[in-house]
C-alpha cells in the first residue's frame, strides 16, 4: 500500500499511475522484482539506482514504513481504522505538500471519503470545509489544502483537541521558519498539522 502510494506521489496528477511499469526516473530503466520490495530494496542500495548510481529521496523509504506500522498498529487493535486513514492521508498530503507546496484535491477526497465512511459527518468538519472554500476564494494567507486537512482531522479528534493541533504546529511552524531561515518561501504547512496530530495521539 506504502509502495502504491508512493508511485501516486511521484506520478499523479501529470503523469499515468499505470503505466509504464516502475523505473528510474533519470535512467528509464525498468525496475527488476529484487528493486521492487519495499523498504528492503532501498535501504540494499543504499537509496541509490542500481543501474545508473542515482541517488533518490528517503520518503519513499519513510511512507512504506509509516504504511505498514499503521496496518499492525490497527491489526493490534490499538487504533481504529478511521484515525490510520487520516494520519497515512497525512502522510501523503505532507510529501505532495514538500515537494510541490500543493497536493492533489483527489487525493485528499479519496482518503476523506473513506474516512466519512469509517466514522459519521460533523459539524466541524463542514466548517472547515466552508473555510476551505474560503481560503480557496479569497486570500487569506492560508491554503485551503491546510484547511481541507483539519476537515479530515476533524473526523478523528474533537474541537478542543483540534485547537491544540493548530496551537502546536503553529508553535512548530515558526520555530522551523526562524531556525532554518524558511522566510522567503510558503511553509509547507500539512506536515506540522501531521505532526502536532501524532503528538496528541501518543499522549
Ligand atoms: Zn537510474
Amino acid at each position: 500500500m506504502g509502495s502504491f502510494l508512493g508511485v501516486v506521489i511521484d506520478r499523479f496528477p501529470e503523469r499515468s499511475i499505470l503505466f509504464p511499469a516502475s523505473h528510474c526516473n533519470h535512467c528509464k530503466r525498468p525496475l527488476k522484482a529484487w528493486d521492487l520490495i519495499p523498504i528492503i530494496s532501498q535501504l540494499s542500495t543504499r537509496s541509490k539506482c542500481r543501474y545508473c548510481g542515482l541517488k533518490f529521496s528517503y520518503w519513499y523509504l519513510l511512507l512504506e514504513a509509516t504504511a505498514g506500522l499503521l496496518v499492525v498498529i490497527v491489526s493490534m487493535g490499538s487504533l481504529s481504522l478511521v484515525t490510520a486513514c487520516v494520519v497515512l492521508a497525512g502522510t501523503v498530503i505532507s510529501i505532495y505538500d514538500i515537494k510541490h507546496r500543493e497536493y492533489p484535491f483527489l487525493v485528499w477526497a479519496i482518503f476523506t471519503a473513506l474516512a466519512v465512511l469509517l466514522s459519521a459527518l460533523n459539524l466541524h468538519f463542514l466548517l472547515f470545509l466552508f473555510l476551505a472554500y474560503l481560503a480557496e476564494k479569497y486570500p487569506l494567507r492560508i491554503g485551503s489544502g491546510d484547511l481541507l486537512y483539519l476537515a479530515s482531522l476533524s473526523l478523528i479528534f474533537p474541537i478542543i483537541d483540534l485547537l491544540w493541533i493548530i496551537q502546536i504546529s503553529s508553535v512548530a511552524g515558526i520555530f522551523a521558519i526562524i531556525s532554518l531561515n524558511l522566510r522567503k518561501s510558503p511553509l509547507p504547512f500539512i506536515p506540522f498539522l501531521v505532526f502536532a496530530s501524532l503528538l496528541l495521539l501518543l499522549l
